[in-house]
């Protein structure tokens, strides 16, 4: 029979597996971007261990993208072998990510302004500014362009 685990056990398989994300972050920093421009680094859902994130898994054999359902995640990170739809030479007139951007509410628009932030900045300066944020969004006016 199967032991069931123990509280202690359950509490330091959630400490490691936080610490598996806090070293991966560092080590493929981009793959922490939704290719939306959701910031799964900083999201608690991810941090809780009930969401996987955009992007991770894949490389390591943990996830198949083929599986992948999300049609943004599929064309951007599947078909062409981008980090976020920042890259994409038809951003502006694609349909499909402007639609999601459109969506009522805010987070639609916090993705949204990530995304075009990536595109004039560049991911480092993306990647400094979002270092306290506490969720997916969070400011990013301070380093745009006066
Ligand atoms: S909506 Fe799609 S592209 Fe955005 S984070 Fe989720 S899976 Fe990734
Ligand atoms: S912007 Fe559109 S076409 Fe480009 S990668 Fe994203 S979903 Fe695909």
């Amino acid at each position: 029979m199967t032991p069931i685990p123990s509280n202690d056990d359950v509490d330091s398989q959630h400490q490691s597996s936080i610490a598996d994300t806090r070293r991966e972050s560092q080590e493929f920093p981009l793959r922490f971007i939704g290719c939306c421009g959701a910031y799964c680094r900083t999201c608690g859902v991810l941090k809780e261990g009930v969401c996987k994130g955009c992007k991770l898994g894949y490389g390591n054999g943990e996830r198949d993208i083929a599986k992948a359902k999300c049609a943004m995640k599929v064309c951007c990170f599947k078909d062409r072998h981008l980090e976020t739809c920042a890259d994409c030479a038809e951003y502006s007139e694609c349909e499909r990510i402007q639609t999601f951007h459109s969506h009522e509410g805010y987070k639609y628009k916090k993705y949204k302004q990530s995304i075009e932030f990536i595109r004039k900045n560049g991911y480092p300066a993306f990647l400094q500014a979002s270092e306290n944020w506490k969720g997916p969004y969070g400011k990013l006016e301070r380093l745009l362009p006066p």
